[in-house]
């Protein structure tokens, strides 16, 4: 039985983390789930999983699930704020971390995490674009174990030759390069002209996957895939050089591995988060997920087309912040998570978001960050720097 705590578990990927968890109560129980605000959607989980915590970010929606959580007879403790977070995450009972907070909110949680050596099931890659050095440091000195729930990062695990204990390194390896699929997003074969005028509402309706608003806005413009990039160098330990992005408009692959003699392995499966949930869950064996089998006939074909770095200048930005090292990764995402914002909000156009993150990297100096208080100082300036220029 391993004991699992659910960070973000209202969100896209911890409501599918908790359809995997219910199909296995024999394996898995559930000890702490956490949320920003979604006071009716968290009491709903708390009633179905009775985790011994559960935490609201948010002070004033924690007191209304407390009160909800008393009149229902429940055990199950509330907490608030983000220390609580990082207790629920590296508390000696827990064997098991999903990380699903979407942003540079889920870093501080995650790191404790690693402190205290866990399993970690990173969705959130946010933490690693902001701070790959610090985290993978923690992992190693602790013994931790970071296993990728990102679909293109998980298909790349199962692709490497990775046995039963776990490795980061693999640059040099026999591998020629790592080969991330994208499906190019909603606006895909819309013509570069007409991306000016593209509303938020068009923005978040993924033809594939169906995510939070922040993550489906980054695949519209592609800076989910350069922020998997940087995910994949940190991860696996390739340099950006060795990572490459082709368009697959179907999500069938999910991403391959290229070996130096021809080989190349790719990891296929529908387009559904609960599979590379529940390999991350039972790593290194496998359990059921609820995904329904893949229709190869059905799907008839897969194409692959060039990532076009005119098209989508956030996945130029990208790899030019990976290249540049030190905390600029980190100011790419602070900068990103502002304009992504802005859009959704209405205050910006959707091509002015690689516009505002381009000024924010010219203007801003980045540092080594090889400590947390750089990051976290960068981190703000790059918001602060991001609304100046939005406003
Ligand atoms: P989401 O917006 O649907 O859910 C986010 C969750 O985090 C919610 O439970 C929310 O309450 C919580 N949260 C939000 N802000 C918070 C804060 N400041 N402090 C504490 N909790 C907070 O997002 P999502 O689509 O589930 O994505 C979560 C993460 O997983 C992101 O980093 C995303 O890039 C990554 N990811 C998602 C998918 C997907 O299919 N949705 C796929 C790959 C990776
Ligand atoms: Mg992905």
């Amino acid at each position: 039985m391993k004991t699992v705590t659910l960070l973000g578990s209202t969100g896209s990927i911890g409501t599918n983390a908790l359809s995997v968890l219910e199909q296995h109560p024999d394996k898995y129980n559930v000890y702490a789930l956490t949320a920003n605000h979604s006071v009716n959607t968290l009491f709903e989980q708390c009633q179905q999983f009775e985790p011994i915590f559960a935490v609201m970010l948010d002070e004033s929606s924690a007191m209304q699930l407390s009160l909800k959580v008393k009149a229902a007879g429940l055990l199950t403790q509330v907490l608030s704020g983000a220390q609580a977070l990082e207790e629920v995450a590296e508390n000696g009972d827990v064997d098991y971390v999903v990380a699903a907070i979407v942003g540079a909110a889920g870093l501080l949680p995650i790191l404790a995490a690693a402190k205290a050596g866990k399993r970690i099931l990173l969705a959130n890659k946010e933490a690693l674009v902001m701070s790959g050095q610090l985290l993978m440091r923690e992992v190693e000195t602790n013994g931790a174990t970071l296993l990728p729930v990102d679909s293109e990062h998980n298909a790349i695990w199962q692709c490497l030759p990775v046995g039963k204990s776990q490795q980061y390194q693999y640059e040099g390896k026999g591998i020629r390069r790592i080969i991330l699929t994208a499906s190019g997003g909603p606006f895909r074969d819309y013509e570069l002209s007409e991306l000016e005028n593209v509303t938020p509402e068009q923005a978040v309706a993924h033809p594939n996957w169906s995510m939070g608003k922040k993550i489906s806005v980054d695949s519209a413009t592609m800076m989910n895939k350069g922020l998997e990039v940087i995910e994949a160098s940190w991860l696996f330990g390739m340099s950006s050089k060795s990572i490459d992005v082709v368009l697959h408009r179907q999500s069938i692959i999910h991403s391959m591995v290229d070996y130096i003699d021809g080989s190349v392995l790719a990891q296929m499966g529908n387009p559904d988060m609960r599979t590379p949930i529940a390999n991350a869950l039972a790593w290194p064996n496998r359990i059921n997920s609820g995904v329904v089998p893949l229709d190869l006939v059905g799907i008839g074909r897969l194409d692959f087309a060039k990532a076009d770095h005119e098209y989508f200048p956030c996945l130029t930005l990208a790899y030019e912040a990976l290249e540049a090292g030190g905390t600029t990764t980190a100011i790419l995402n602070a900068a990103n998570e502002v304009a992504v914002a802005a859009f959704l909000n209405k205050r910006i156009k959707f091509t002015n978001i690689p516009v505002i993150i381009e000024k924010v990297l010219s203007k801003q100096t980045a540092s080594s960050g090889d400590s947390l208080e750089q990051v976290l100082a960068d981190d703000k300036k790059a918001r602060y720097l991001a609304n100046k220029y939005i406003n």
